[in-house]
């Protein structure tokens, strides 16, 4: 489908109130291959846009959005210890992580709840909760914007890292995900190193997949704000990686500041707990805010323009540097007018 002039409200979880030139759905990934083949080599400017829960739009989008809509969870392949399973893109993230461990397939579990669209998943690495789903990508299917090729990305072809990968540098921008495939356990080995998991599930009493699942989903409801009632996309920064000497530097002079090891060995600064000392946790310039849940949380109280929520960013990004000598990243991608 086809769409001119539409309000883009819905299609974003900071709930901004933009419009784009066109939006263009598809159902079938061979009506995206057609789209790009007879439109190769055109100037128009393209924005794949999953749920938009990753997105900060400073205006209207001049330009055209693509937005899959290709649904499908298949089980490609089954072995003793493992599955194979497909998703088309357009299928919601969560209800893919639901179907997961209603069947006892594990290894998304820890990902539960977390907004957008699977074909996303891939491109930031997503990940929770001591888990990153680059462990359980077996491979990806993806047309090319510029002529309709369709390529397929084994999981060390995607260049994975910490909320990295090669679509969001090489090849950004240039590559429509329009199916995943997952390599899943049938032998669950639940990961509950992270923050309160295992105390948690001691209290449930039982190990299992759906307890994980409920766990992550009830410390996420009473951790962060829902996009659906408060605009925001997450986490607005990434979690600072630092070296040994900064880390010790730090800790010795903060020794509350919270520090972890990642799975790649790199020591992390949790960037909320660096934006709370700075006194911003619950602030509000207008309609643009901090939360007051979680203060890597940027959220939009009603009527904020991206450009509130970016300049509070920026306020929020500067006192951090002049207090820890930290510069901190952004996690959500900002998409500009022109
Ligand atoms: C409340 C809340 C909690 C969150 N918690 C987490 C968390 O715990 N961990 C985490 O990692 N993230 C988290 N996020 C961020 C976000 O949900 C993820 O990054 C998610 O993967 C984005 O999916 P999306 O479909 O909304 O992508 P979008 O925001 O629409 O797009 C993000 C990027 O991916 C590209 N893209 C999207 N779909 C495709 C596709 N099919 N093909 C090619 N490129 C594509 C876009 O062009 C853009 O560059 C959270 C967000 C919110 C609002």
């Amino acid at each position: 489908m086809i769409y001119e002039n539409i309000s883009l409200k819905k299609y974003n979880t900071f709930c901004l109130n933009i419009k784009a030139d066109r939006l263009v759905t598809f159902k079938l990934e061979e009506n995206a291959i057609r789209y790009f083949r007879n439109n190769s080599g055109s100037a128009e400017r393209r924005l794949v846009l999953g749920g938009g829960s990753n997105l900060l739009f400073l205006g209207d989008f001049h330009g055209t959005v693509i937005h899959p809509e290709i649904e499908g969870i298949s089980l490609e392949e089954k072995k003793e210890d493992y599955v194979i399973i497909a998703s088309g893109a357009g299928i919601e993230w969560d209800r893919l992580v639901e179907q997961t461990v209603n069947y006892g397939f594990g290894g998304l579990e820890n990902l539960s709840l977390i907004p957008g669209q699977v074909g996303a998943a891939p491109v930031q690495n997503l990940g929770a909760y001591g888990v990153e789903v680059k462990d359980t990508i077996e491979k990806v299917r993806a047309i090319s914007l510029s002529d309709g090729s369709v390529r397929e990305f084994s999981n060390e072809e995607c260049g994975f890292g910490y909320r990295d990968s090669i679509f969001k540098k090489d090849l950004k921008g240039k590559y429509l995900i329009t199916k995943v495939w997952f390599r899943l356990t049938t032998k669950p080995k639940l990961s509950l190193d992270y923050g309160s998991l295992k105390e948690e599930m001691n209290k449930l009493g039982v190990n299992s997949l759906s307890n994980v699942r409920k766990i992550v989903i009830n410390t996420r409801l009473s951790k962060l704000p829902d996009p659906r009632v408060l605009g925001n996309a997450g986490s607005f920064f990434k979690n600072p990686i630092v070296d040994n000497v900064t880390a010790e530097n730090l800790k010795r002079k903060y020794p509350r500041l919270p520090v972890f090891r990642d799975s790649y060995g790199n020591n992390k600064l949790a960037a909320g707990w660096l934006i709370e000392q700075c006194g911003w946790k619950g602030k509000r310039k207008g309609d643009a805010g901090v939360s007051d849940k979680q203060a890597l949380v940027f959220v939009n109280y009603g009527n904020a323009k991206g450009r509130d929520i970016l300049d509070l960013s920026e306020e929020v990004r500067k006192s951090v540097f002049e207090k820890f000598g930290i510069d901190l990243e952004r996690e959500v991608e900002v998409v500009n007018p022109i």
